[in-house]
């Protein structure tokens, strides 16, 4: 069951110090939080492996799998066989083992770590600065599903793209969403080429080839499937939590001139599977149990249908996750100036909770597995600065945004760096963060090959 216990005690302290800064906010990763990501130590051959992330080291799992700490005789058998799975080069195997085992193993990473543990003296030795890594996707994600559940997105986008007919009926109804493509999401830290693809400006007789002209970023949460369910078989509502292993920040690139062209009738295409990007720290579900809020419902809008509505869902189905956006361009890198925040929002304002999400993408029977990621589409809030998208914040491209520096922006540009943050914060929890995605635009291959 997810629920509070021990491990999200904000009293609590670790013997590595840097851990214990969450409340200046110069740590996303206290005791409380110990989220995981696949890492090796940078520009070496060492194998990839899984770690936790403690402070600003990563207590690296292969290694804390050889120490005694967590040798047959002092742990249960769950989190050996949690461990062992944290050896492999992804984290499909533990991601599959299920709730039982993720927690067990948090359980026991959490007494290991805290203030005054007697494992600090082998397990010091099997942290690594988080400095001197590199990582790269946590998981093989076999498939891709993106959702569309920011009303207020959905609403807005809508409103460009149809004016007479922003918001389609079955969207109250629905938990909208697209099967995209795995083969083009990397982790946080990479470049990509400006996509080319098919446009047709509304004046022109035809379409044309080129690069796109209206590249955008959309501001979303990765949700990763942990343990499947069985083909033909539908995940309860009140059961989905326990199959969702945890959460990261992803970018879902997004090409909107390609994107108005071809989006009719079935759906996004090229517009959307050239590129997408996850943060390395996956957020384990329970770490985020604190920040669990009520799911509410306008009440002219229509409820959920029974399998997508129920008391759990109400009382505790969203979580208030604070994000934002932000834009780090060329000119700005070269000169040395902080990146500039371009909005920021919540995702407890989406329309559809992640057990919804769940619940009605196994409805059919269709079968997630583990390391299958869900895309929760670009969490605008209701204000216009909350908008997850420079589609919506510069109203399609007519209003530019005027950056500190004093360049302006419709759409990005070459050069331009986008990096999204996210943390969780309530009264009498410790603050706990996602750390940050990141990724850099190269220009579009052309003709010559450049
Ligand atoms: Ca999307």
């Amino acid at each position: 069951m997810l629920t509070l216990n021990e491990t999200h005690d904000a009293n609590l302290t670790s013997w590595v110090a840097s851990a214990n800064n969450a409340n200046n906010k110069s740590s996303d990763f206290p005791i409380q939080n110990l989220p995981f990501a696949i890492f090796r130590r940078k520009g070496s051959k060492e194998s990839f492996r899984a770690g936790v992330a403690i402070g600003d080291q990563i207590l690296d799992m292969a290694a804390a799998y050889q120490t005694t700490v967590f040798s047959e005789d002092r742990s249960t058998g769950k989190v050996r066989k949690a461990l062992k799975a944290c050896c492999d080069e992804t984290l499909n195997r533990f991601m599959g083992l299920g709730f039982e085992h993720w927690s067990a193993l948090r359980r026991a990473l959490f007494h290991a770590l805290r203030t005054g543990a007697d494992e600090e003296s082998e397990l010091s030795g099997c942290l690594v600065p988080m400095a001197d890594v590199e990582y790269r996707l946590p998981c093989q994600i076999g498939d891709y599903t993106d959702f569309y559940t920011s009303i207020y997105h959905a609403t807005s986008v809508g409103s460009l793209f149809r004016p007479d007919n922003p918001l389609l009926p079955n969207y109250k109804w629905v938990p909208i969403g697209y099967h995209g493509r795995a083969s083009s999401i990397e982790v946080s830290g990479h470049s990509f080429r400006r996509p080319c693809g098919q446009t047709k400006a509304p004046d022109a007789d035809q379409p044309s080839l080129g690069p796109c002209k209206r590249l955008d970023y959309e501001l979303e949460m990765g949700i990763f499937i942990g343990a499947g369910n069985a083909s033909g078989e539908a995940i309860k509502l009140d059961q989905a939590d326990q199959h969702v292993f945890g959460l990261c920040l992803f970018n879902d690139w997004s090409a909107r001139d390609i994107q108005a062209w071809e989006y009719q009738p079935l759906g996004p295409f090229l517009a959307k599977n050239f590129a997408s990007t996850v943060s390395p720290w996956i957020i384990t579900l329970e770490a985020l149990v604190p920040y669990f809020t009520t799911f509410e419902r306008p009440v002219d809008d229509p409820q959920p249908l029974p399998y997508l509505d129920s008391e759990k869902n109400r009382q505790q189905g969203s979580i208030d996750i604070q994000l934002s956006a932000h834009l780090l361009t060329e000119q700005m890198s070269q000169k040395g100036e902080a990146p500039a925040q371009l909005s920021q929002s919540s995702f407890r304002h989406s329309y559809w909770t992640i057990n919804q999400m769940v619940a009605h993408h196994t409805v059919n029977g269709c079968n997630l597995q583990p390391g299958d990621l869900l895309g929760s589409g670009t969490q605008s809030g209701p204000k216009p600065e909350e908008a997850g998208s420079l589609l919506e914040l510069s109203n399609g491209g007519k209003k530019p945004l005027s950056l500190p520096n004093g360049e302006n922006r419709t759409f990005l540009e070459d050069g331009d760096t986008v990096i999204f943050k996210g943390y969780c914060e309530k009264q009498g929890h410790a603050r706990i963060g996602f750390g940050n995605v990141q990724a850099t635009i190269l220009p579009a291959l052309t003709d010559s090959g450049e």
